[in-house]
């Protein structure tokens, strides 16, 4: 390849990054990284209505969670309409594109006929060669495109293969509208060259205006960029991926509880291959990534598949970045202003905890216990299991408890085998109890962990404020 990859992912902000729009931004991102090259962001903002600041943050938040940052500053287009006209005006000068003055009412005329002979509405070329002084008084015209009208065109798309085209199936397309506004088919060929993009890798949605970018590229002369059109997410039901099949926006993943490199290598794996390789770290999917790899096919979203994915790591997370992560979560969860003594406490519980917690939701519902406030709320099931025997037992613990002299996992472990043996009870039926008296509820991490961690003074508060003499 003589000249340096140049990719770029280009969204048109609608409030959220959408998954299936992350997914393409990985994809450009891994394969100007893997080439060495440069990944850039357009912001396709000309939608002044929906265009927010808001919709725009949303991108560049969920780009930057996922650590998908673009190379040099973000172009919006919005911001480059003036370039495109006067592109537009130089395709006027070449003869690649003219004035149309037809009417609402033509057009209307022309929709009517396609219908009736059921194929899809294509501009039938009245201005195409007509003499503009025939033009009528009063008419804005637009500006439309000439486009070939013989002949095929053919794509050699990196991922859908060799792709043609018959021309007469293409329509002159508006460029500018009669309020001299760029139409966004102009809009990204003139930014694409502009921006110096060599591989446009984007959903096959798009496939179809590729034919028709293509001939603006070559009438402007303007190199042609590679294309790569990957296939759409779909649902698990094989549907396009939509709101009925749950969250759209990456955001909403973020606020479920799964980690950025999680998700990031689950939605590498979706539409893209190495092998069998399920897990793997972000410097290998650079190092593997090439978009020969790029399945066909639709990928459909599973659900399940990322929830593992995202377990794994969780249980090979660090306990400190696994605390930093949890602790919104854990404030969201319980109100609580998680201190700086309930991060160290966090820390420490974090082994136990993280076994078995497939979302930080999940950890920090397991995690509740540690910031709750006595005496505990019990749940439903930790109440049950509190019956009278269990809380009589519970004051003879506090007394087993108070007499071991170091606050430590393993000498806690004997007191508390001793203390068994000596009532003759297995070890799950003095654990279970302790476990409802220290976190309300049944689940917890080991009984051990559970005790080091509270410490002594409020491990034996909280049996006591459950004991019965
Ligand atoms: N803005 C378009 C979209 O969000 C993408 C255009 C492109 O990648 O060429 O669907």
């Amino acid at each position: 390849m003589s000249s340096k990859v140049v990719t770029r992912f280009a969204p048109s902000p609608t409030g959220f990054l959408h998954i299936g729009g992350a997914r393409t931004a990985l994809f450009c991102w891994l394969y100007a990284r893997h080439h060495g090259g440069e990944f850039q962001l357009r912001i396709e903002d000309t939608d002044k209505e929906r265009s927010t600041d808001v919709a725009k943050a949303a991108i560049l938040d969920g780009l930057s969670w996922l650590g998908l940052m673009p190379d040099g500053d973000v172009v919006y287009q919005s911001e480059q309409q003036a370039h495109h006209v006067d592109v537009a005006q130089q395709l006027l000068d070449k003869g690649h594109a003219y004035y149309c003055y037809c009417s609402k009412e033509e057009l209307a005329e022309m929709r009517e006929k396609a219908r009736a002979e059921k194929r899809p509405m294509r501009y039938d070329g009245t201005w195409r060669d007509r003499d503009p002084s025939e033009a009528p008084e009063g008419v804005a015209p637009v500006v439309r495109f000439r486009a070939p009208q013989e002949g095929s065109t053919t794509i050699n798309d990196l991922v859908q293969g060799s792709v043609t085209m018959e021309n007469d199936q293409l329509d002159d397309m508006i460029l500018l509208r009669a309020d001299g506004t760029p139409t966004y088919m102009l809009s990204v060929v003139v930014d694409d060259h502009d921006m110096g993009v060599t591989h446009i890798v984007r959903g096959d949605d798009h496939l179809n205006n590729a034919f028709r970018q293509y001939h603006l590229f070559t009438s402007m002369g303007w190199e042609v960029p590679e294309y790569a059109h990957i296939p759409l997410i779909h649902g698990p039901d094989g549907a396009k991926l939509s709101k009925r099949h749950g969250a759209l926006g990456v955001d909403a993943y973020r606020d479920m509880g799964y980690l950025p490199e999680a998700l990031k290598n689950y939605l590498v794996r979706l539409g893209w291959g190495h092998g069998d390789d399920e897990i793997f770290s972000t410097e290998q999917a650079v190092e593997w990534f090439d978009l020969d790899g790029v399945v066909k096919s639709a990928a459909r979203f599973d659900f399940t598949k990322l929830e593992h994915i995202n377990g794994h790591y969780m249980r090979e997370a660090e306990d400190s970045y696994l605390t930093e992560q949890v602790i919104p979560f854990l404030v969201a969860e319980t109100g609580v202003d998680v201190s700086e003594d309930y991060a160290a406490m966090l820390n420490q519980a974090m082994p136990g905890l993280k076994e078995r917690a497939k979302t930080l939701v999940e950890l920090a519902k397991s995690a509740k216990f540690l910031v709750a406030k006595r005496p505990l709320e019990l749940d439903e099931k930790a109440l049950k299991l509190l019956n009278s025997d269990a809380r009589t037992l519970l004051a003879r613990v506090v007394t087993a408890l108070g007499g071991v002299s170091e606050w430590s996992v393993d000498s806690l472990d004997e007191a508390l085998r001793a203390f068994g043996e000596a009532e003759q009870l297995k070890f799950g039926k003095v654990a279970q109890p302790l476990r409802a008296a220290l976190c309300g509820q049944t689940t917890s991490p080991g009984i051990f962990d559970v005790l080091y961690v509270l410490g002594r003074e409020e491990s034996l508060a909280r049996l006591a404020d459950q004991a019965v003499q």
